[in-house]
């Protein structure tokens, strides 16, 4: 099992924000750069940026890093990062007490989550609506 799994798979994660944050650490959520492979252009719907990237989603983008700090407060007992790869060492590797490692898993799932399905709010927002997503 990879290092991150424990950051996944807990006893009282909420299954919808476990799989979001599960296919979030195998890069495997819609992003820009996965559509881009289907030749398809898209930019951060919060800031613009042009390539619209997991490593951007989490927490690289000017708006989304403002929300993990505004969630995750004192309980990451060290500086948050917008790097992704920063935030997993620190999930993986600091020690947490029980209840607060519990605690700050919720909060880094559930941000995943209310992020990606914002971004997918937005990407949905300014369309004309169809048959099919009416
Ligand atoms: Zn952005």
């Amino acid at each position: 099992m990879a290092s991150w799994s424990k950051v996944v798979w807990f006893a009282q994660g909420v299954p919808r924000f476990v799989f979001i944050t599960w296919l979030a650490f195998r890069d495997r959520l819609s992003t820009g750069t996965r559509m881009a492979q289907w030749g398809v252009v898209q930019s951060c719907l919060f800031c613009g940026e042009p390539n619209e990237s997991r490593d951007h989603l989490f927490f690289a983008c000017r708006y989304t890093f403002t929300v993990w700090l505004a969630v995750v407060g004192d309980l990451l007992l060290a500086e948050a990062d917008p790097d992704w790869e920063t935030s997993l060492a620190q999930l993986v590797e600091l020690r947490y007490e029980k209840l607060d490692y519990i605690l700050l898993r919720m909060v880094f799932q559930t941000a995943i989550y209310y992020i990606w399905k914002e971004r997918n709010d937005r990407r949905h927002m300014g369309r004309p609506k169809t048959v099919e997503n009416g």
